[in-house]
Parts: structure tokens; C-alpha cells; sequence
């Protein structure tokens, strides 16, 4: 369940959008000349945007301006609102040169935004803005180190690129000083686990201009991680009675005007291109119609049902430029995808069923964190296919569901898909930010569109409902995720490379080859460092490469057929005999044992 409620943020809210404020009027302090653009709250604190003209602000004078902040705090000024008409607003606005403000007035007021054609002000003090609040009722309520000013950036009027640069001033706020530490802890800590970062540095994937933006290409190391979760959903979906299909990427656009996605996705859908006489195909942004297409393909009856279909699918979605964001964020991306076509009495145990998928798999990943979201249509939109009884009806299935198996949720209005209520599986990442990780949906409404029946035990056609399903989300997504969880160090099944071989000595690099192609020929992935680096640049060089195995090889180790094995997770090593240490990452392969984890020990018999 979510830990956020109204109130806490309306404090932190008021809290942030006063210090902007409080930030502008020491600003103006020091550069009288300053124009004001926007001063929002944001995320962990607030910003504000100024002109600085021809005397741009210094890094080095944050610290002033922090002082004159708390100066302003200490004087404890009360926040007063009160209205302005256009004129009256234009006129106290224009006496300090406030253009942008003025602009900003006007639009307002010619888009009707502004109620009555009046214009919010507050006033603290000498200063005075044109805003809407909320605020707190006087700056001394904000505690001593609960804020501090953060960095400084450009940032274009209205954010274009046409209108000049303004220079914006960040900061970070909240409740108490210790919350502002922790922040900053776990914010250092979200740097270093950038998947951005980490995924360069370690080689796991990369993006070429020349490619595209959004469009990874995974390196030889990523892909092992990619195929390792392939391999394991496969072998989950097989045990679970699913059928492996493969379908093309791109399709006639008829098939997205019968699914619905023309129009209701059209906008997340790259441009259609024109092929033979002018017809327009797609690339897909979602494999479901195909798998419907499947279903379709010859008379099913009861007793197909339930027919669960299965892919690792190639899906395209136009995201916008500015959004793109590593792995996280992708216009090319390859989904855990499948769809379960059941009889309505079925729904609850395949539904069920899957949201034990859901668990098996993040319990054994040991991402902590997640909360689980039941996404709603809204009746007052109109981007929902369906009859409003139909939604009710199956928004209930959902949320009983949910209930029996005593799985916590909350429920989100409006986040639905346009075909039927939707699971969102969320997590919040270092600086509890939330994004969904992975979703499932009941559909009732696109079996009509796309005619599929089966016959039941009357004899009569009937309408199957459809389970959209992809626990282990897009391989680009889980791997953001998973880089960002384990700090790239990942379990020995999942690690581009399994277990670093450390010769300390000449005379044992023949041993350590033959070690390599004993462990090939088990399909364990493992290199050898034939550097000449020094033993401990060695176990450095390993140990930054995340390599969650170093077996140290030296003389003893070769007298006695052994390895001398150090893992990235612990601090103790141990000698064993080659063939158990062989043994235990057959068995760590297998049972796909998370020794990334310090508490978990290795399987040695
Ligand atoms: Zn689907």
C-alpha cells in the first residue's frame, strides 16, 4: 500500500512552494534587477526561474542567498493572498519589470484561466508573486537545515527552445533535517546505481545516435542477462501450460483499427508507413492483436480453453525524445509477453494463477518495495472501450481477486487500459520515485472486436475472456530495474560472467584454461585474467566488474585439483575441490540461486 496520503503531501507541497518564494526574495536581494519566471514545488524541493540579464548568478553565491534565506525564515513573515485584476496585476508587475510575469498574466486572462479575470498574488514580507498557493502560513515554520539550495541549470522560458534562457536556481526541501540527509544519501546512492551509469561502464548495453535514440543495442553482456531471464520465464510459462508463439513486429493497419489501438494508442504508435498501393502498415506497439489473430486461426471449443499464448515479443512505441531515458524509457522493446482466452468460470484461477506468477518471480528476485495497483477506467473519459456495466462487472472479478489471495492494493481511477481494468505492479526506486514495472489486464471487450468464439458444452458460441499478462515486463525495463536493485552485482546465474579465474602464477595458467573449458563445456561462463596486474588489481579489477565468483588459482590449488573461491558478496573464502566447485554452479544455474544476496549461501553438498 501506498505510504503517501493527501496530507503529508499538501505540508510538503506548501512547504516547497514557500521556500520558492523565500529563494526568489533573497535572490531579488542581491540582483534588484532580477525577472522572475516560474517557481514551482517539485519532487524533493522546488526551484526558481530568473533572468539575470548581463549579471549571471555564481555557483559560489548560493551560500549567501541560502543565508538570506534563513534570515527571511527567522523573520517568520506571514503569507497573505489576495487578487488582482489584469490591469491592477500588469501595473504592479510592470513597476519592478516583471515582463515574463505580465506575459504569463496575460495568458491567463485571455485563455480564461484566471477566475473572474482576477489574478492570485501572496505576499511575505516585501515580496510579493503572482501564484495561486498554497502556502504555509509564515516562513518561521520551516525548520532550520530542512532545505538547502541545490544546484543551477539553463532552462528556456516555457521550455522553448525560441524564448531566451533563463537561468533556474534548484533546491531540495523537506519536513526535518534528517530527511533532507537521507535524501541525499539515497540520492548518492541512486547515482552510483544509475543503470545509465552502470550500463556503460560495465558494457551491458548502448545507444547510438546513428541507431536512434530509444533503440538499445545489447551488448554481449547484457544479452546474457536478457536471455537468462528469457530462459527462465520460458521454462516457467512451459510448466505452466502455455504454448510458444512467434508473430512479425509490424502489421496492416486494419488489424489496430479493429483492436482499437486506431485510435486509442495512435498516439504512442510511431507514424504508419506506406507499402504496394498505399497501404498503411505499423510497426506493433503491443503483440496482443497477433495473439488474438492466433486464436483465431481454427474453431476452438471448451476444451481448448484455457488456451494460453506465449511470446517474447518485439514491440516499437513512440515515446517522445525528451522522455527517453536509458533502458528505462525505449521506443524498441522486447516484452514477457502472453494472453490466457478462458470461459468466464475460469477467470479466477487463471487470473490467480498468474498473480502467483507475479510473486514467485519477485519473491525470488528479492525486489522489495512493490506495491500493487488496481488501475480503473473512468466513466467520465472517453479513451475507454466497453459498456460501463461491463467495466463494473469486471473491475469486481479484479478487485475480489486481489482480496482472496490477501494481496494489498490501491486503487487508481482512470489508469485502466482502454480495453479492461488493469494490475499495475509498481516500485519505487532509491529517491521513491514510482513506475510501473509490469502490468496484467482482464479483457472483456476485444474477444467482440475481433469475433473470437468458442463453442461451449450448450453447443452454443461464446465470447472467451482474455488475461493480458507480461510479469517480467519488457527485458528493457526489468533490466533497469534489476541494475538499479542489485547495484549491477547479480547473481551468479544472471552474471555476464560467472566466475573470474585468478592465476597468481605462470605455471598455473595451463590449469586455469583447462578449468575454463571444463566449465564451457557445462555451460558456465567464465574468463581468465591473463593479465599481468598484480594479485590484488586482480581481485580489484573483478571486483568492480561485479563478477560474483573469483576463483584464485595458485600452486596449492594446482597440487591439489582445487580452487580457492571468493565471492563478491562475502567476505570469507574457501579452497574446494575443482569438481564441487563445479558441481555447486551447475546447481546455482539451476536452482537460479540469488548468492548476490550476503545471506545466501552456496549450494555445495
Ligand atoms: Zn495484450
Amino acid at each position: 500500500m501506498s505510504t503517501s496520503t493527501r496530507p503529508e503531501r499538501d505540508k510538503l507541497y506548501k512547504l516547497r512552494h514557500s521556500l520558492a518564494h523565500i529563494l526568489a526574495q533573497a535572490v531579488l536581494q542581491i540582483r534588484p534587477q532580477a525577472k522572475m519566471g516560474f517557481g514551482p514545488p517539485i519532487d524533493a524541493g522546488f526551484y526558481y526561474d530568473f533572468d539575470f540579464g548581463t549579471e549571471p548568478i555564481m555557483a559560489d553565491e548560493l551560500k549567501d542567498i541560502e543565508k538570506r534565506m534563513q534570515k527571511i525564515i527567522k523573520e517568520k513573515q506571514e503569507f497573505e493572498a489576495f487578487a488582482k485584476s489584469f490591469d491592477e496585476a500588469v501595473e504592479l508587475l510592470g513597476a519592478s519589470d516583471q515582463t515574463y510575469k505580465v506575459e504569463y498574466a496575460r495568458e491567463l486572462v485571455d485563455s480564461g484561466k484566471a477566475e473572474d479575470g482576477k489574478l492570485g498574488f501572496y505576499k511575505n514580507g516585501p515580496f510579493v508573486d503572482m501564484c495561486e498557493g498554497p502556502h504555509l502560513e509564515h516562513t518561521g515554520q520551516i525548520q532550520k537545515g530542512s532545505y538547502s539550495l541545490d544546484t543551477i541549470a539553463g532552462s528556456y522560458w516555457r521550455g522553448s527552445e525560441k524564448n531566451p534562457m533563463l537561468t533556474r536556481i534548484y533546491g531540495l526541501a523537506f519536513e526535518c533535517a534528517d530527511d533532507l540527509k537521507d535524501y541525499k544519501k539515497r540520492r548518492e546512492l541512486a547515482r552510483q546505481r544509475d543503470h545509465r551509469k552502470l550500463g556503460r561502464e560495465l558494457n551491458l548495453y548502448t545507444i547510438d545516435e546513428e541507431v536512434g535514440v530509444g533503440l538499445p543495442l545489447w551488448l554481449p553482456k547484457g544479452t546474457v542477462i536478457r536471455d537468462g531471464l528469457e530462459q527462465w520465464a520460458r521454462e516457467e510459462e512451459f510448466k505452466a501450460g502455455y504454448q510458444r508463439v512467434s508473430t512479425p513486429s509490424i502489421t496492416r493497419s486494419q488489424l489496430y483499427y479493429r483492436s482499437g489501438h486506431l485510435p486509442y494508442f495512435a498516439a504512442d504508435m510511431f507514424p504508419p508507413m506506406k507499402v504496394d498501393d498505399g497501404e498503411e502498415y505499423y510497426l506493433r506497439p503491443m503483440n496482443c492483436p497477433h495473439h488474438h489473430k492466433v486464436y483465431a486461426s481454427e474453431s476452438r471449443s471448451y476444451r481448448d480453453l484455457p488456451l494460453r499464448l506465449a511470446e517474447y515479443g518485439d514491440d516499437f512505441r513512440y515515446e517522445r525524445h525528451g522522455s527517453l531515458s536509458g533502458l528505462l524509457r525505449v521506443r524498441a522493446m522486447c516484452m514477457n509477453d502472453a494472453h490466457v482466452y478462458c470461459e468466464n468460470d475460469q477467470v479466477e484461477a487463471e487470473f490467480t494463477a498468474i498473480m502467483k506468477m507475479y510473486q514467485m518471480y519477485y519473491t525470488h528476485l528479492r525486489i522489495g518495495d512493490l506495491r500493487v495497483r488496481l488501475s480503473l477506467h473512468d466513466d467520465t473519459k472517453d479513451k475507454f472501450v466497453g459498456d460501463e456495466e461491463e467495466w463494473i462487472r469486471s473491475e469486481a472479478i479484479v478487485r475480489d481477486i486481489l482480496k482472496n489471495n490477501n494481496i494489498d492494493f490501491e486503487e487508481a481511477p482512470g489508469e485502466a487500459a482502454f480495453y479492461g481494468p488493469k494490475i499495475d505492479i509498481q516500485l519505487s526506486n532509491l529517491l521513491g520515485r514510482e513506475e510501473t514495472v509490469s502490468t496484467c489486464q482482464l479483457d472483456f471487450a476485444i474477444a467482440e472486436r475481433f469475433d473470437l468464439t468458442y463453442i461451449g458444452r450448450d453447443g452454443e458460441d461464446k465470447r472467451p475472456y482474455i488475461i493480458h499478462r507480461a510479469p517480467l515486463s519488457t527485458h528493457e525495463r526489468i533490466v533497469s530495474f534489476l541494475i538499479e536493485s542489485y547495484g549491477a552485482a547479480f547473481p551468479t546465474w544472471l552474471a555476464p560472467v560467472q566466475v573470474q579465474l585468478i592465476p597468481v602464477a605462470d605455471h598455473v595458467y595451463e590449469y586455469a584454461e583447462e578449468i575454463k573449458a571444463l566449465m564451457t563445456s557445462k555451460l558456465i561462463r567464465s574468463e581468465i585474467d591473463t593479465s599481468s596486474d598484480s594479485f590484488n588489481k586482480k581481485i580489484r579489477k573483478a571486483v568492480t566488474s561485479k563478477t560474483p565468483n573469483m576463483w584464485i588459482l595458485g600452486g596449492n590449488e594446482l597440487e591439489g585439483r582445487s580452487v580457492t573461491w571468493r565471492r563478491y558478496s562475502v567476505k570469507e573464502q574457501e579452497t574446494m575441490a575443482l569438481d564441487t566447485a563445479i558441481d555447486t554452479v551447475v546447481r546455482m544455474n539451476a536452482n537460479r540461486v540469488m548468492d548476490n544476496f550476503a545471506d545466501v549461501a552456496l549450494p555445495v553438498e
